[in-house]
């Protein structure tokens, strides 16, 4: 008798920088998500469809959950609370030393959708560190189906965990066609990468004041054009961004260039442009320019 197919969706959420696109990028086996150490590198809510045989599972990676403080906040929790009202499980991600916070938890003690609680980072764990840990969270958040200790970062217990969420997918037809991975352009990822790299070169509040739109992809026989556009929110910072004689932005673009050729897996031209956009982080009507909004 054949198995019946499975699908359903899985939203991932938890506090900034825990390690939920780490995580979903393990269970998926790809680089869909980008990490940096970074706390809310995350702006949107980015898909990853994992196919199988027998199965089909929708993730969603989401920004971390954190109080609005501009208007791009405000954009950032919509995605998460669309993305918990859409799931048919959500992965709570905690890393080790994080303690329970009544503020940010209290909502998942009322939620009916099956949480899966999963502490990660447990390759930093001492002594009885993971026990106690999971005796803290199984004391203030009893609600839960099941808690899981990986480490998302080396793959220990991430198989078990994908198990377990297959175990809980509801039987279902495919929602998206079997060789479709994310819900994401090309050029969104050709963004994010960009965006990665301006988090990873650039110090304080540069990367947080920075968007990338990317205004021309072309993709020929052998190579993909690519015209990136970087805002930032004032003069001084479009310096920062090219640096020294142009120095700052040609080491940017030459590591988003190696990355987008590993990712696309074809030659890429970059062409990177820095323009300032005066507080777009404050601005609506600047954020539905970006996509943001919809
Ligand atoms: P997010 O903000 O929750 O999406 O977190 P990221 O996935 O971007 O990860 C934040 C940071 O935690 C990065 O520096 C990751 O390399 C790191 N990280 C993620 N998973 C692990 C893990 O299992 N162990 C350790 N030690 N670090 C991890
Ligand atoms: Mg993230």
């Amino acid at each position: 008798m054949p198995v019946p197919f499975k699908s359903g969706f899985v939203s991932i959420v938890g506090k900034p920088n825990v390690g939920k696109s780490t995580l979903m990028n393990r269970l998926m086996g790809e680089q869909l998500s980008i990490i940096t150490p970074k706390a809310q590198t995350t702006r949107h809510r980015i898909m990853g469809i994992l196919n199988s045989e027998d199965y089909q599972i929708v993730y969603s990676d989401t920004p971390g959950i954190l109080e609005p403080q501009y208007a791009l906040h405000s954009a950032m929790m919509t995605y998460v609370k669309v993305s918990l009202e859409d799931a048919d499980v959500i992965l709570l991600v905690v890393e080790l030393g994080e303690k329970y916070d009544a503020l940010l938890f209290e909502r998942f003690t009322r939620i009916q959708t099956p949480i899966l609680l999963v502490i990660n980072k447990i390759d930093q764990a001492k002594g009885s560190q993971v026990h106690d840990k999971i005796e803290h969270w199984k004391e203030h958040l009893p609600n839960v189906t099941q808690i899981i200790t990986v480490s998302a970062r080396d793959g220990v217990n991430t198989k078990e965990l994908l198990d377990t969420v297959v175990g809980m997918m509801p039987e279902h037809p495919a929602y998206f066609p079997k060789d479709e991975f994310t819900d994401r352009t090309e050029r969104f990822f050709a963004s994010e990468i960009v965006r990665e790299k301006i988090f990873l070169n650039y110090e304080q509040e540069v990367p947080y004041s920075t968007e990338v739109s990317i205004t021309s992809f072309k993709e020929e026989e052998k190579i993909i054009r690519i015209r990136a556009e970087i805002y930032v929110e004032r003069d001084s910072q479009k310096g920062i961004i090219i640096g020294k004689a142009g120095s700052a932005l040609k080491k940017l673009g030459m590591d988003a260039r190696a990355d987008m050729e590993n990712f696309f897996q074809k030659k890429i031209f970059l062409e990177t442009h820095v323009k300032v956009a005066d507080d777009w982080r404050k601005h609506q009507n600047k954020l539905k320019h970006f996509g943001y909004l919809e």
